[in-house]
C-alpha cells in the first residue's frame, strides 16, 4: 500500500494493517450496517472498542490497577494545561528539554509557581541535562522523555523524590516503562499510538483531588476516570484508529519486541551518520533518541543540504527535512517505520555520498 519511505514526525506513518482495518469499519462497523463513525457513542458495540482500547494499554504497558488510561480530546497541548490544573498547589518543576517542555512549562505559570529545574537551552536542547538535584517540596517534577525537535530522549524511568510527570507523546509504545513509578503519564496520539485527534493520559487515581483550585469539568482528570473516557463525545474515530494500531503491535510481540526492532533501527541510521563524511548527527550521543534521528550537513558541507533533500526526495524519502526551529534532517522512526525504510534512506545517504567524492 505504501508508496513512499515515510518518517514524518507527526501525524506519520501508522501500520498498513491498522489503516485498512479503519478503512473497513468506515464502511461497515461491526456488521451494523453503519460506519465507525455514525453509531452511537452509547451503543453496545461502541462500548467493546473502548473496552478493548482500554485493555490493549493496560495489557502493552502493563498499566497496574492504581492507575487509569484515559482518552481525550486537545492533543497533548491541552494535557500541558490538565497538568497544572490537576496537580499544581504550591510548586511545580520542570525539565527543560526543548520546545515542548517550554510550552507544558508556561501554561503551569499561568496557574500558580512553576520553574526550570534544569535547562538544556545553552545549546539549543541537543542533551539531557545531568547532575542536578529535584526539590523535594515539589507538588510535582514533569518531564518529556523524547524531544522530538531535537533527538534527544530520556531512556530509563528517572528516579524521583516527588509525583513524575511525564509528557511521552512521542516514545510512548516505543520500549517499556514502569508505569508504577509515574503520578501521569500522556501524549498526543499521533506520534506512535494512532491519528491526530485523541491524546491519551495514564494517570494514578489517588494522585488526584490534591488541589484546592476549582477545575472545569472538561479539565477535571476524576471526571474523565469516573466516566471511562465519555464524559462527552469521545473522538471515535481516532480512538479506532488507535485501537487498530495497538492491536498490530500485540501482534507483532508487545513492547519489548518493537524496542529491540526500534534500537536496530536506530543504530542502522546512527551508524551511517557517524560513518558518511557528509553528515554528522546533532543530539549528544548518550543521549540519542531512538524515535527522532536529527543531524545536518558536515562543516563544509553545508552548501549541500537542499541537494541531498532533493535527492532524498527523488529517491521516494518524506519528511526528511528537519523541523524549522534547528534545520537539517529529521528523519522520525516510529514503531511503524519499517526496517526497510530506515534501510533505503541509509542507502540513499551512501549513493549520495559517492556522488559527491
Ligand atoms: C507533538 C508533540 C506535542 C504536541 O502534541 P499536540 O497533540 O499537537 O498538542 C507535545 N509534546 C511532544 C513531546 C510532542 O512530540
Amino acid at each position: 500500500m505504501k508508496k513512499v519511505h515515510n518518517f514524518n514526525a507527526g501525524p506519520c506513518v501508522l501500520p498498513d494493517q491498522a489503516i485498512e482495518n479503519s478503512i473497513e469499519a468506515l464502511k461497515d462497523f461491526c456488521g451494523t450496517g453503519m460506519s465507525v463513525i455514525e453509531v452511537s457513542h452509547r451503543s453496545k458495540e461502541w462500548g467493546e472498542v473502548m473496552d478493548e482500547c482500554r485493555a490493549l494499554w493496560k495489557e502493552l504497558l502493563n498499566i497496574p490497577d492504581t492507575h487509569e488510561v484515559l482518552f481525550l480530546g486537545g492533543g497533548a497541548s491541552m494535557q500541558f494545561l490538565y497538568v497544572a490544573m490537576n496537580f499544581l498547589e504550591n510548586k511545580a518543576g520542570y525539565l527543560e528539554t526543548g520546545v515542548w517542555a517550554k510550552k507544558a512549562l508556561k501554561e503551569a505559570q499561568g496557574l500558580g509557581n512553576a520553574f526550570a529545574v534544569a535547562s538544556s537551552a545553552d545549546k539549543t536542547y541537543s542533551y539531557i541535562p545531568k547532575g542536578y538535584e529535584i526539590p523535594s517540596d515539589l507538588d510535582y517534577f514533569h518531564i518529556t522523555t523524547n524531544n522530538t525537535i531535537y533527538g534527544t530522549e530520556i531512556k530509563h524511568d528517572i528516579d524521583c523524590p516527588v509525583p513524575l510527570i511525564a509528557d511521552m507523546s512521542s516514545d510512548i509504545m516505543s520500549r517499556p516503562v514502569d508505569v508504577s513509578r509515574y503520578a501521569l503519564i500522556y501524549g498526543g496520539a499521533q506520534k506512535n499510538v494512532g491519528p491526530a485527534g485523541v491524546a491519551f493520559a495514564i494517570v494514578r487515581k489517588d494522585a488526584l483531588g490534591k488541589v484546592s483550585r476549582y477545575i472545569p469539568t472538561m479539565l477535571d482528570y476524576r471526571v474523565h476516570v469516573d466516566k471511562g473516557s465519555m464524559f462527552n463525545t469521545p473522538p471515535v474515530f481516532p480512538i479506532f484508529v488507535m485501537k487498530e494500531t495497538l492491536k498490530w503491535l500485540k501482534g507483532i510481540g508487545g513492547v519489548e519486541a518493537i524496542h529491540k526492532i526500534n534500537e536496530e533501527k536506530a543504530a542502522l541510521l546512527y551508524d551511517e551518520i557517524d560513518r558518511n563524511s557528509l553528515f554528522i548527527g546533532t543530539a549528544a550521543k548518550e543521549d540519542r533518541s531512538i524515535m527522532n534521528v536529527c543531524f545536518v550537513m558536515a562543516p563544509g558541507h553545508e552548501s549541500l543540504q537542499d541537494e541531498f533533500l532533493e535527492f532524498a526526495k527523488g529517491k521516494g524519502m518524506a519528511g526528511i527535512k528537519g523541523h524549522r526551529s534547528v534545520g537539517g534532517f529529521r528523519a522520525s522512526i516510529y514503531n511503524a517505520c519499517p526496517a526497510e525504510s530506515v534501510k533505503a534512506l541509509v542507502e540513499c545517504m551512501q549513493e549520495f555520498e559517492r556522488l559527491k567524492k
